[in-house]
């Protein structure tokens, strides 16, 4: 029987795990691993993904994952599978009689001497997403790290600094891992972490209220023998479902401090800081050794003869005990092959791992990555069937929610609810604040108008960077508003369930579940967007999904659709504007298919998604997120938008023509002659004065570089019925999306400010054969093209950030102008046959 087939409700106990590679691993790592049992909870509104709950804890499998998992109703059936389970009696007396082999057990670990005169030690925090460590990092640390409920949130590492009974620590906030095995790059980073930068001494941070779990990579670390601490973390939850946990038994079992902490309120931090202190003074190391049982034994007491065959010399340099070599050798780790693989003597070890690895699978009927995985949980339950009573009660609240914001009627409305109160909220709470800024900088922008000289310095500051940074921080209330939204939802552990219902919808366009928040908000501003696809895990998923957000019309667009539609359709604006952004959310679903198709063949991580129980956020942690996201906003993004809208100003600004500026001059003078002597009235003068000043604007803006440049690619744009103008109007708009009506404003009414004059003069505006402009064509095509064509310079940075990839940053700018102009193109002319 299949997991797949398991009734809501029932529970059934593993027996296989089929599939290949990363994806089983990540399943077995989640604790899907055989004799365990699994109990299926709920069916997503849309039937799919569905939340078993395992080890404990809650995760979201996919059905065509479930598939892989083979199950058997009957507990004992599983158990039969399960060869030489390990009991607490067994370890750690019997691990030490297993070391008499002549195998190292003791490592004296490598400490930099003139760092340890000055009592500095060298922390790096582990363990699996969500268990707290940015939390301890931040309150040990004094730091304001950004702490979620929700998977992947610490994608790169963080140091910060503190001092404790005179030491001073160096504490690495590292990204969650489930595991340390070589597959997906946040695994191979902490593994090249602890092997490179060798940290002093290794804090595991453990969450209590998924103990079992968790501890998998607990083991992991064993096998390594590095020096730690394990924080058991989350210990008010354990202790409130009602569990009692002999720790200190358990810590003599592995032979590792373990110190109960609750991050959330700091408590036993400073006990955890002294315990590393003291694991650090330690001149040597005791380690156990995971027993792997016999056979499995057998092959890595094998391995290790092998090795020692070809002398250690060989191996020393990588820092890693021989028996971890071994272990990871036999189980196929792809990184220790790399490095066998440079030796000389490859062929011989390669040639008994084979061996060695045909033998395990026709004695264990199983291959060797299961068979270690399998020891290792069996490790682990040993331990704890000894050490933690039975889970009594189940968190109600957690159950009661959960039945709500996933039910099969109810889920959906009340997440978009959620997200229709958040919208109006960014969007027009943050209208206030955002005016108050407009105004502010407005004045200043006077301020400097009316008391300095005329000049090039002037333009500068008034238009350039006045209006450049004003044009940044003038988002800053709706970017605040939406990350206070946002930090609820992650800290509270509902931005999970929002990814757990959606997930069935965002597969169909080869996305995950977890895609869908970052879209939604692209319809806001997709700077701050783009900067959500950080809680993607799955770096497929991620690089996709910030590709696509563009497509998503943020609301800097809406103006420039409003002006048009209200200038040539008003009888169906709400239907054109409603057309615009389905045709966005179109575009995005097909790219999106097209790159999965592509570029990004395979999804590396299956859908296996923890769904942590709901806690309530800290004030303290939705500030310091709102904080962190605010002032990354101004920080990253400020400067490239500033330099963008300097280099606008000044393509527009220059080169200034002295000449024909005196000869306008000359005209006004004139005209200020008549009006004295009388031959035309004051009104009169005003509005001739008024037409020469458009005229000037005009030409002003015609022969300026950016007219230059309008006029050049005029051949280009020429095909889709837009004129320089239009084109220049378009070439601004990459700063800004709102650019593109002041830019035609001054272009097409010498008037940036008059709106109501713009839509007229749109209509009246034509070529020198009387033939209008904007015919019905052309403005269809507009509209595409300022829909498709990159929102702003600023979401092209928010993608190199986020990406780490100029290349795709500008591949994201040549896709979607090029196929802006293919669109228009396709409308003007196809149009044109058939009109
Ligand atoms: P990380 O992914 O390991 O960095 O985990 P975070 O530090 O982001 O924490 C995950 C969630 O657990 C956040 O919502 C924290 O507020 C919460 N949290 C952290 N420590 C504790 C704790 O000891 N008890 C409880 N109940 N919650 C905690
Ligand atoms: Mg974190």
């Amino acid at each position: 029987m299949r997991l797949s087939e398991l009734q809501t409700g029932q529970k059934a106990y593993i027996t296989k795990v089929n599939g290949s590679g990363a994806f089983r691993k990540r399943l077995l790592e989640m604790g899907f691993v055989r004799g365990e049992e699994v109990k299926s909870i709920l069916n997503a509104p849309l039937k799919d993904p569905i939340k078993y709950a395992i080890m404990e804890y809650e995760v979201s499998l996919r059905r065509s994952e479930a598939v892989m998992i083979e199950i058997s109703m009957l507990a004992g059936d599983a158990q039969k599978y399960r060869e030489e389970p390990i009991s607490a009696e067994q370890y750690p007396s019997d691990t030490d009689e297993d070391n008499n082999d002549g195998t190292e057990h003791r490592i004296s670990h490598h400490r930099n001497d003139g760092l340890h005169s000055e009592k500095r030690i060298k922390v790096a925090l582990l363990g699996n997403p969500n268990s707290g460590k940015t939390t301890i990092f931040n309150l040990a640390s004094g730091a304001h790290e950004h702490v979620g409920n929700y998977g992947g949130v610490t994608v790169d590492s963080k140091e910060g600094t503190l001092r404790h009974n005179g030491y001073k620590f160096t504490l690495v906030d590292l990204p969650g891992t489930y595991s340390l095995s070589a597959y997906t790059p946040e695994e191979l980073f902490v593994r090249k972490h602890i092997l490179e930068e060798k940290p002093d001494v290794i804090v595991n941070v453990v969450s209590a209220s998924a103990a079992e779990r968790n501890l998998y990579l607990t083991t992991e670390l064993i096998d390594l023998q590095v020096p730690m601490v394990i924080a058991m973390n989350m210990y008010d939850e354990l202790e409130e479902s009602g569990r009692t946990f002999d720790h200190e038994t358990f810590s003599s079992l592995i032979n590792i401090p373990i110190v109960p902490t609750v991050g959330k309120r700091g408590e036993g931090i400073p006990r955890l800081l002294e315990k590393v202190i003291e694991v650090y003074k330690e001149e040597e190391h005791d380690y156990v050794q995971i027993p792997y049982g016999r056979v499995l034994e057998k092959s890595i007491g094998i391995m290790e003869r092998e090795f020692n065959s070809i002398g250690s010399a060989a191996y020393a340099g990588w820092n890693m005990p021989l028996r971890y070599i071994c272990i990871k050798l036999l189980e196929g780790d792809s990184d220790i092959e790399k490095r066998v693989r440079a030796l000389a003597q490859q062929e011989q070890i390669f040639s008994r791992r084979d061996k060695e690895r045909v033998y395990i699978e026709k004695l264990l009927r199983e291959d060797p990555e299961s068979a270690f995985t399998n020891a290792r949980y069996g490790f682990i339950a040993g331990g704890l069937k000894e050490t933690l009573t039975e889970k009594t009660l189940f968190s109600d609240k957690t159950k009661l929610i959960d039945t709500l914001v996933t039910h099969k009627y109810i889920g959906f409305p009340l997440f978009f609810l959620f997200l229709w109160v958040m919208f109006e909220a960014t969007f027009r709470l943050g209208n206030y604040p955002m005016g108050w800024i407009e105004w502010l900088v407005e004045q200043l922008g006077n301020l400097v108008r009316n008391n300095m000289s005329e000049g090039p310095l002037k333009a500068l500051i008034v238009d350039g960077i006045i209006g450049g940074v004003g044009g940044v921080i003038v988002f800053l209330p709706n970017i605040v508003i939406l990350y206070l939204f946002i930090a609820f939802m992650e800290d509270s552990g509902y931005m999970a369930r929002a990814a757990f219902i959606m997930d069935k919808l965002m597969h169909r366009i080869g996305l995950h579940g977890k895609s869908f928040i970052p879209l939604i908000m692209g319809f806001g501003c997709n700077v701050p967007a783009i900067m959500a696809t950080r809680t993607i895990e799955s770096r497929s998923s991620r690089m996709i999904t910030m590709f696509i957000v563009p497509f998503m019309s943020c609301s800097a667009r809406l103006p420039v659709y409003i002006l048009f539609v209200s200038a040539f359709v008003p009888q169906y604006a709400s239907l054109v504007l409603l057309g615009l952004y389905a045709f966005g959310i179109l575009i995005a679903a097909v790219t999106a298919r097209l790159l999965r198709k592509t570029a990004f063949k395979e999804e590396e991580t299956p859908f296996v998604m923890e769904l942590p129980p709901y806690r309530m956020p800290t004030r303290k942690s939705i500030v310091t997120h709102m904080w962190d996201r605010s002032s990354q906003y101004l920080r990253k993004m400020g400067g490239p938008i500033l330099v963008a809208s300097i280099v606008i100003w000044f393509l527009g600004y220059f080169p200034q023509n002295e000449e024909r500026d005196a000869a306008f001059d000359q005209e006004i003078a004139l005209i200020d002659t008549q009006q004295a002597s009388n031959e035309i009235s004051s009104e009169e003068r005003e509005d001739l004065v008024a037409e020469i000043e458009h005229i000037r604007n005009t030409s002003h803006q015609e022969n300026s570089y950016i007219g230059n440049i309008g006029k050049f690619i005029e051949p280009v744009m020429r095909p889709l019925g837009f004129d320089w103008k239009i084109s220049v109007s378009l070439l601004s708009g990459m700063a800004a999306k709102e650019i593109v009506i002041s830019t035609m404003g001054v272009l097409y009414t010498g008037d940036s400010e008059n709106q109501q004059s713009l839509q007229h003069r749109l209509r009246a505006e034509s070529y020198s054969n009387g033939s209008p402009v904007f015919t019905p064509l052309v403005v269809a095509g507009f509209l595409l093209f300022v829909l498709i064509y990159f929102p702003c310079v600023a979401s092209i940075v928010a993608i190199k950030e986020e990406s780490h990839s100029w290349q795709w940053a500008l591949f994201s700018v040549l896709y979607s102008t090029g196929l802006a102009w293919f669109i228009a193109f396709l409308v003007y002319q196809v149009g044109n046959l058939l009109i």
